[in-house]
């Protein structure tokens, strides 16, 4: 089709079905070009594979002059030139190489009138550290032919997210250099506290705002409890691939040597034709090897891959049947995403979590250590103890819809797991009875038998008072004597045995319960023979319990019969 001449505004639903081929709008599309036709500020949220692109593709197209991407990866980029050329929607990109520079910019100046261009894609990199980038958007602008700015991946800005890049903050200079032209930001991740942040830095005014629904609703979620049983989790997970050796499937876990060990364990527990469609990868593997690797397993030549989170970005199969996490990723939103490469193609799928409390005190560690991270900013590590502390409460969860808890998160309100579950979660499907018990006493117990113990016992040289482990406070306060006990004499303790009525799970639960909403919290401590163990003390909350205010409250929810 003809590019409109200048000035010109086409129809755009007309055009959605001549020049793209839709036949119709999906949610929001429509409500989100209209925005950006009328010259708007824009904010859409949608999922993956909810139909962003289009979103700034046809008001690109509809409206006169050139709209300006900015997009993080090369790949994607070069993917979207193609596939809007061959539309018939003229679009560049000056991400490859200074020759192509010179030509598009070249056409760009010299064909002002007949608009030719009307999509430009650059990195943010490209903007950061090219001052030609940089004078060719004010050339442009000045000329009046810039129509509008796109920023997508647009959690990219923040520091909250979980893909922050520092040159994505480098866009902030769009509003404040090229103040009359519009900007449109998108992004799948849905955390409200992201939103706010891309929304401030990019300066957005009074953007329209588009939310889609974050429900995955072919999906199917579960966790499963590990243990410190590595073996029978190996062997759990090997029996759910012999049961679907035709399924393409994709295992998370946290370390290169997990995943070596993951992808060892299975090719010697499967029948050896399998066992060589099953292959790992992560950022120690050689370039060139873990590109193949990649595209054998897009390919479906490969069944089975151990990633690291290293394995995501660009990767696109529509087939995938079922994501397992090994290890609990860092927070809800990495979880989101990774699962979320599960049934692309709308056919469903499963996504299975292994959870365990030692996973959780591991992903802590990695996040204060300042050996491996160098000197951190205390509201950086704030923020990912936030993130951590939001993905194992989700895991922990034993009553509440699944989704129900990823969509609070993301503040999408109104979710009715009775229409937008069936029953795909492990705790939807559970239907033993339950019931919401108040233990803000056993709580507060718990908080000053804690104190009592560290602080009444003798502190040995050094000044170090005697510390307890999470089992050791569960022992302590259901009055279970042994060696841990008399060592840090916890039985003199007044609050000591304080809970003998409570069986062990119940202790057990109130306790993970009360790390994970740090009322207590967990640390490795060096101990003297250069032992690392994990102690639990005060937390963050404590002593809200500790002086009895209001905001010492703690209900938990307990499955009855079980
Ligand atoms: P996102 O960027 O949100 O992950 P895309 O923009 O890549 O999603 O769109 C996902 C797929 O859906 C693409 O193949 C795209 O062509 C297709 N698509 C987008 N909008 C429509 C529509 N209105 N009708 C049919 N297909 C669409």
């Amino acid at each position: 089709p003809p590019p409109p001449r200048l000035g010109e505004v086409l129809d755009f639903e007309e055009e959605n079905a001549t020049t793209f081929g839709h036949k119709a709008f999906r949610p929001g599309q429509r409500e989100v070009v209209a925005a950006a036709m009328r010259g708007e500020d824009c904010f859409v949220l949608m999922p993956t594979g909810g139909g962003k692109s289009l979103c700034y593709q046809l008001p690109a197209w509809c409206c006169p002059g050139l709209a300006v991407v900015f997009s993080p990866l090369v790949s994607l980029i070069q993917d979207q030139v193609d596939s809007m050329n061959e539309c018939g929607v003229r679009s560049a990109t000056l991400s490859s190489g200074s020759s192509d520079y010179q030509s598009v910019a070249a056409a760009l100046g010299a064909l002002p009138a007949h608009g030719d261009y009307k999509l430009l894609y650059l990195t943010p990199e490209k903007l950061a550290h090219s001052g030609h980038a940089r004078s060719l958007l004010h050339r442009l602008a000045v000329m009046g032919r810039l129509s509008r700015f796109v920023v997508d991946e647009a959690h990219c800005v923040s520091s909250w997210g979980h893909d922050f890049r520092p040159d994505y903050l480098g866009l902030r200079i769009l509003r404040r250099e090229f103040a009359t032209i519009p900007i449109m930001a998108l992004t799948a991740t849905a955390d409200s506290r992201v939103v706010d942040d891309v929304s401030r830095v990019l300066g957005l005014r009074q953007p329209f705002s588009w939310r889609s629904s974050f429900n995955r609703p072919k999906l199917d979620y579960q966790v499963r409890h590990k243990g410190n049983k590595k073996k029978q989790v190996l062997k759990e997970v090997a029996d759910y691939v012999r049961q679907r050796q035709n399924e393409t499937g994709l295992i998370y876990c946290l370390s290169r040597r997990d995943c070596e060990k993951v992808s060892e364990e299975l090719q010697n527990a499967l029948p050896g034709s399998f066992a060589r469609k099953i292959s790992f990868y992560h950022a120690e593997v050689d370039a060139a090897e873990r590109e193949d690797r990649q595209r054998r397993w897009s390919r479906g030549e490969l069944k089975v891959i151990c990633a690291t989170l290293a394995f995501g970005m660009g990767v696109n199969k529509p087939d995938v049947r079922y994501v397992i996490h090994y290890s609990m990723p860092k927070s809800l939103a990495n979880y989101y995403q990774e699962s979320g490469r599960c049934g692309r193609d709308g056919l469903g799928g499963q996504c299975v979590l292994y959870f365990s409390f030692k996973d959780r005190a591991t992903q802590e560690v990695m996040i204060r250590d300042e050996k491996k991270n160098g000197p951190r900013d205390a509201k950086a590590v704030d923020q990912e103890l936030h993130a951590l502390r939001a993905m194992a409460l989700y895991a922990a969860e034993k009553v509440k819809c699944r989704r129900r808890v990823v969509l609070d998160y993301f503040g999408e309100t109104g979710f009715d797991p009775a229409k937008g579950c069936r029953d795909l979660c492990d705790n939807c499907r559970d239907k033993r009875p339950h019931e919401e018990r108040d233990f803000t006493s056993h709580a507060t117990n718990v908080v000053k038998l804690l104190r009592q113990i560290t602080s009444t016992t003798p502190t040995r040289a050094g000044g170090a008072a005697n510390n307890i482990t999470r089992a050791g406070l569960v022992d302590a306060y259901r009055g279970s004597a042994n060696r841990q006990m008399e060592k840090i004499r916890a039985t003199n303790a007044p609050l000591f045995a304080a809970g003998s009525r409570l069986g062990k799970k119940d202790v057990e639960q109130l306790v993970d319960r009360l790390v994970l909403e740090d009322v207590l919290s967990e640390r490795s401590v060096e101990n003297s023979s250069g032992y690392n163990n994990d102690y639990v003390f005060q937390g963050s909350r404590a002593r809200d319990f500790e002086n009895a205010t209001p905001n010492a409250k703690f209900t938990i929810s307990v499955r009855l019969n079980g």
